[in-house]
């Protein structure tokens, strides 16, 4: 860690405790150089990266969103809220745990699906023709092969 004052490399954890709600820790560092000291925080970055459209443009991650996905794939299909919601915070969970600044739409789209596959086999197709556009027929065939498994 350099140092703010100096910005010699040269310096040392003098003391380090983790804060009364046990999610930082808090170090006491001292330069070697300069004899200076100052402290640094290191906590868990817990927040979803942005959304990186095929457009290029970026946007937030939105669980309103991806439910609203989830809504019109699953249209009149016979599958509970319970259901939708416990998928969408798998897909949520594992956004967090990659621990990306930022990760393209179309891994968001991926895991919509995988997610739909296990949901439902007529919304997965649904989803699936629409976000894939069934760029040619090895990709429908591909599709059609996954849901036979
Ligand atoms: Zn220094």
């Amino acid at each position: 860690m350099k140092c703010p004052f100096c910005g010699s490399l040269d310096t040392q954890v003098i003391d380090s405790r983790v804060n009364e709600a046990g999610d930082a820790i808090r170090r006491r560092r001292r330069c070697a150089q300069c004899d200076k000291r100052f402290t640094t925080w290191e906590t868990a970055e817990l927040r979803p990266p942005q959304i990186v459209k095929t457009n290029g443009t970026r946007e937030d991650f939105s669980e309103t969103k991806l439910r609203e996905g989830f809504r019109r794939a699953l249209h009149k299909r016979p599958v509970s809220t319970e259901l939708v919601d416990a998928a969408v915070d798998r897909i949520r969970q594992h956004l967090l745990t990659l621990g990306e600044r930022e990760v393209p739409a179309r891994m968001v789209g991926e895991l919509v699906m995988n997610e739909l596959k296990k949901l439902d086999k007529v919304a997965y197709i649904r989803f699936a023709s629409v976000y894939r556009s069934f760029q040619d027929v090895e990709d429908f065939r591909d599709v059609l092969r996954d849901i036979d498994e």
